[in-house]
């Protein structure tokens, strides 16, 4: 199953899993109206995607369908398609080093494992003085 975005001839947007690219596009869950599928958001302007980023999967239970098989399956290939590129393109991944502190001076910048807390804390406070002028100059 693959979950695609509908739109019905009222205008109510919905999300929707299908068997397959042939499978009918399902009547609209508001109103019953027929439906037509919604070019996907990640290919609008013909831009090479990157697929969906970490931020983008879910984190719930709810949102893998209650643990629907199909979904899951689907969100798991959709995590090892993202694995693989990152491993192509480390530059995508970001900083994935655990975080040990985010509160306080780490607030706008959180001190990960390997940091240098001194130096994570001096740029810190640069970066507080270059945005903070007026406060700095006293
Ligand atoms: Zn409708």
């Amino acid at each position: 199953m693959v979950l695609h975005d509908f739109v019905c001839g009222t205008g109510h947007r919905f999300e929707a899993g299908l068997a397959s690219m042939a499978a009918a596009d399902p009547a609209c869950p508001v109103c019953g109206a027929a439906s037509r599928r919604r070019p996907s958001r990640l290919n609008i302007g013909g831009r090479a995607s990157t697929g969906v980023a970490r931020e983008q999967m879910p984190r719930s239970w709810e949102a893998v369908g209650r643990g629907d098989r199909d979904t899951v399956a689907h969100w798991h290939r959709v995590a090892a398609d993202r694995e693989r590129l990152e491993e192509k393109h480390p530059e995508l991944a970001g900083d994935r080093r655990p975080v040990l502190a985010h509160e306080g001076v780490f607030a706008s910048r959180p001190l990960r494992a390997g940091d240098d807390p001194a130096a994570v804390v001096a740029s810190v406070k640069a970066a507080e003085a270059a945005t903070a002028p007026a406060r700095a100059a006293s």
